[in-house]
């Protein structure tokens, strides 16, 4: 018989055990005690659930027994066509349980967006690899859609993850009873500050601005944005046509410069100083031309000058910040981190515009949010064309991060607002968003299948002597 350890030894080893478990109890305390545990074998790791953990587990499984896991059982793509700033394409997500599923935006804005890629990346790409997933698993999901491709960062693969992966939490939303801004904390804004696009035309171009604005301030809008476009560019070719033989369209970059400048001279002049104003250069001028204007808008204080420079002349804004105060925002140009991050950790920026399906949907966009408010740096997502789903992705982001900074909002068309029943309501110049479950839209699919997408066309621009430059619209 072996004689039992006793005396002294004993007790030396009993405080040493005791010692090595207080030990690996403050381990876990500090973070990953189970992991720990793990890897030493110790006592921790067979350690008994307590009564309060077990009370917990038991909490989470009686509520998954009542909620078990919806599973896709079917990926569409429905669009439809209402008009340059109104073409809308989103995703719907169908599961495996009656009268549950949901839709998320995937518009590849403007002419030009590729409208069709996005769909064949849905359709042949993002379907056959969420099919039967369980959909409560959406950052999973989103990285195994990111992931699929060897290519990451590409705009028509980030508007299909988008738009699956926003139904995604459209479901979540609609599961719990609850928006989806209510999944995410919750409110800490009543409701987002909106601006207007205005338009100042070809004659009179001050006159026409100050005309515009005054109507849409009368409706309770306190700012406004005038976009540089060719559909004011309003030049004539070097054969004195406004359009080259190929039905290309001429844009004089010095002309359209005075024009904006005269314009927003008799708009500060004519309006209330409060009313606040924007550009967006749509990356038009070339450089020298873009650092000049930007000291040029200095005087009528901006709430922002957006997209000066387009992302493969990110290092100006290095310039332009050394010479004026202009505010400076880039958007839905820019897509790949790459891209914008240096920008806003040299706060060389004082907003991120991306049109949220272009990064991947509001699982990518809830992250630039976070780590632009680390630098100051606020958002104000691109809002058009966007459809009716994407525009409350973004209210959502914006009641519910720190640094908001201000919402573009388009007007929808009767046709849309007939096919996306729940847009977000606009009063007193603030959109108010819905307390209905998920993104609280429902899509009229019979009415969207009678509206096709078809006004897409190449973005082709020129200067007035036949040279090709970067276009928008
Ligand atoms: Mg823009």
């Amino acid at each position: 018989m072996t004689k039992s350890k006793s005396g002294r030894a004993g007790k030396e080893a009993s405080a040493a055990s005791t010692l090595e478990r207080r030990q690996m109890l403050r381990w876990g305390m500090l973070g990953g005690g189970a992991a720990v545990a793990s890897l030493f074998n110790c006592p921790l790791a067979q350690a008994a659930p307590t009564a309060k953990e077990q009370e917990a587990q038991a909490a989470v499984e009686r509520a998954t027994r009542g909620m078990p896991a919806p599973r896709v059982r079917d990926v569409s793509v429905i669009e439809v066509g209402g008009g340059g700033n109104n073409d809308s394409m989103v995703v719907k997500v169908t599961t495996d349980q009656a009268g549950l599923y949901g839709y998320g935006c995937a518009t590849a804005t403007f002419p030009g967006g590729r409208t069709n890629l996005v769909r064949a990346a849905v359709e042949q790409y993002l379907k056959p690899l969420v099919m039967g997933k369980a959909t409560d698993r959406i950052e999973q999901i989103w990285q195994l859609c990111y992931l699929s491709s060897y290519y990451k960062n590409d705009v028509v693969q980030n508007c299909a993850i988008g738009g699956v992966c926003d139904a995604l939490w459209d479901i979540k939303g609609r599961q719990a009873g609850m928006p989806v801004y209510q999944l995410a904390g919750g409110k800490l804004r009543e409701a987002a500050d909106i601006y207007l696009h205005v338009g100042l035309g070809a004659q009179d171009p001050g006159k026409q601005l100050v005309e515009n604005a005054r109507k849409l301030v009368e409706k309770g809008c306190r700012n406004l944005l005038v976009a540089m476009f060719l559909r004011d560019g309003a030049a004539n070719n070097l054969y004195g046509q406004p359009k080259f033989d190929d039905g290309s369209v001429p844009f004089d970059r010095d002309k359209e410069t005075r024009k904006i400048l005269g314009a927003f001279e008799e708009f500060r002049k004519e309006m209330p100083p409060e009313i606040g104003l924007g550009v967006d250069v749509h990356s038009l001028l070339d450089s020298t031309r873009a650092v000049q204007f930007c000291k040029d808008v200095e005087p009528f204080k901006l709430f922002y000058c957006e997209d000066l420079f387009p992302p493969e002349e990110a290092g100006h804004y290095q310039v332009v910040r050394r010479l004026c105060t202009t505010p400076l925002a880039i958007g839905e140009l820019w897509n790949n981190p790459h891209e914008w991050q240096p920008l806003v950790e040299g706060r060389l920026i004082d907003y991120v515009r991306h049109h949220v399906s272009h990064i991947g949907g509001y699982t990518a966009a809830r992250k630039v949010a976070a780590f632009a408010a680390n630098y100051e740096v606020k958002f104000a997502w691109h809002g058009g064309p966007n459809s009716p789903v994407g525009h409350v992705t973004n209210l959502t982001l914006d009641l519910t991060n720190t640094n908001f900074g201000i919402h573009e909002q388009i007007d929808y068309t009767p046709l849309v607002q007939d096919v996306f029943q729940g847009c977000i309501e606009v009063k007193d110049g603030y959109a108010w968003i819905s307390e209905k479950p998920g993104w609280g839209i429902e899509v009229d699919e019979a009415l969207a299948a009678k509206h096709p997408i078809i006004d897409e066309h190449p973005n082709e621009t020129r200067t007035p002597d036949g040279s090709v430059i970067q276009g928008a619209g």
